[in-house]
């Protein structure tokens, strides 16, 4: 048994079903879990650990619901700075097949490590090539050092371009081998308790990377072990194009086809969905993974996401893979989903003061989308909110930097409409991931020096 004692944050926000922020807020932890969130004078005054966050905003860990830790080692390639999706893809398929198990390995701390000291808690990544003997296990492994909860999806590719499919055959494999690895990653890995720190999750990559037959096949097996699935989908007008050249269906209406619409589903992207296919999603429980800064670096469009949320759609927001933001702080991701939705307003409605102004998107309603929408995305119901029984999961941010200065009138809001600081304390079921601005659960030094020799590697080849 051990217990942590949080007290003092000048605004503690719970992101719980009232969404109550409290003044000199805190939390009293014991062995993972929060037992109480309150005002600090009304919490118990003693515990194993104290943590004073006077002068400190405190909340929820952010979930981050789509990434490919992996392309980290691929940012700003010069040949894929300026292209759009298929393009970007056709010209980093070949680099990333020159990847092994180490470089998963360094990606995967990499990538963690940025998200933790942007107040990430919990991340779902999808990997969805095995070049050179690489395993899924790899970043499991990873990740378990750095002390995060991850979501890992078993990716996949069997459409190459052999078959009318877009990735070159060396980076597809065989569909039996793929059901039979994600069967083992499931024995061997997913834990479907309070509290996990890993699930597995099935994530065939793309309409245009794998066959219905593996979709279907895919769904069948992870619904017989209980485990979600996650896919790209509706991404860009390309792949739309595709879908109905190749499929005669929209992509939605190639997943309802393919029993791919349901609770346990949730989809990268979605920027090319209309009314009817929003309604689909909410009725059926569908969720999303909102990655704005990937949707604009690769001009794919924007996303819908205030329209999804009046449908009921349940919402998260994610980084998306390296290669495409080129980067994995996922509160820069919740401003950019502010401000992507504003700009979303102003094309799309017809004047922006007056009685028929458009609803725009509060910086409360972007951070809901990274706590609350991110867990219920995961299928989490004891992640997103700070509230007793609550996994103790949680970021704090120093309030007396610059970029604060002048908007302390109301921090919650600072947080998202300032420029993105880094982190001060991330906490993971109460144990420190980020202490003093520091993380210290890697060597940073050596890691980006690691790191660096691997990217250069990978593209001199
Ligand atoms: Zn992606």
């Amino acid at each position: 048994m051990s217990s942590l004692l949080v007290r003092h944050a000048n605004v503690l926000v719970t992101m719980d079903d009232h969404r109550h922020e409290i003044s000199d807020g805190g939390l009293f932890i014991r062995d993972g879990f929060i037992e109480q969130v309150g005002p600090s004078a009304e919490l118990p005054q003693t515990a194993d650990e104290i943590l004073d966050l006077t002068g400190h905003l405190l909340l929820p860990g952010l979930i981050n619901t789509h990434h490919h830790f992996y392309q980290t080692l691929t940012r700003v390639v010069p040949a894929a700075q300026d292209c759009n999706l298929f393009k970007w893809l056709k010209t980093l398929y070949p680099i990333w097949a020159r990847m092994g198990p180490d470089d998963i390995r360094i990606s995967t701390q990499t990538a963690l490590a940025e998200l933790a000291l942007s107040g990430c808690t919990t991340a779902s990544d999808h990997l969805y090539l095995f070049p050179n003997g690489s395993r899924l296990d790899d970043e499991i492994l990873a990740a378990r050092e750095i002390g995060l909860r991850l979501h890992a999806s078993r990716g996949s590719m069997s459409l190459g371009e052999s078959k009318g499919g877009l990735p070159p055959d060396s980076v597809v494999e065989a569909e039996e081998s793929i059901l039979k690895d994600s069967q083992r990653l499931i024995e061997t890995y997913h834990d479907p308790n309070p509290g996990s720190m890993t699930q597995i999750v099935l994530a065939p990559c793309s309409p245009f990377s794998v066959t219905g037959n593996l979709m279907r096949q895919s769904a069948t097996l992870a619904r017989e072990y209980g485990v979600n699935l996650h896919t790209h989908l509706a991404e860009t007008q390309d792949e739309e194009s595709f879908c109905l050249q190749k499929f005669g269906y929209k992509p939605v209406a190639y997943m309802e086809l393919l029993n791919w619409i349901g609770p346990d589903v949730w989809f990268a992207h979605s920027v090319h969905v209309n009314s009817e296919e929003m309604r689909l999603y909410g009725e059926a429980a569908c969720g999303v993974a909102h990655c704005p800064t990937s949707n604009m670096r690769l001009a794919s469009g924007i996303a819908p996401i205030l329209e999804m949320l009046q449908w009921g759609v349940k919402v998260g927001l994610g980084v998306d893979g390296s290669a495409s933001n080129d980067g994995s702080n996922l509160l820069e991701e919740v401003r950019q989903a502010m401000l992507l939705a504003r700009l979303n307003a102003g094309l799309h409605g017809a004047s922006l003061s007056g009685e028929d102004a458009p609803a725009l998107m509060t910086a409360r309603q972007a951070l809901e989308l990274a706590t609350r929408g991110g867990a219920a995305v995961l299928g989490r119901k004891d992640l997103g909110s700070l509230e007793p029984g609550k996994c103790a999961d949680f970021f704090a941010v120093r309030l007396n930097h610059l970029t604060y200065a002048g908007g302390l009138h109301d921090p919650a809001a600072a947080l998202v409409f300032c420029s993105p600081v880094h982190a001060e304390y991330t906490v993971v079921g109460g144990k420190f991931v980020v202490k003093e601005g520091k993380l210290i659960t890697l060597d940073r030094p050596r890691l980006i020096e690691q790191h660096n020799r691997a990217a250069k590697r990978l593209l001199n080849g």
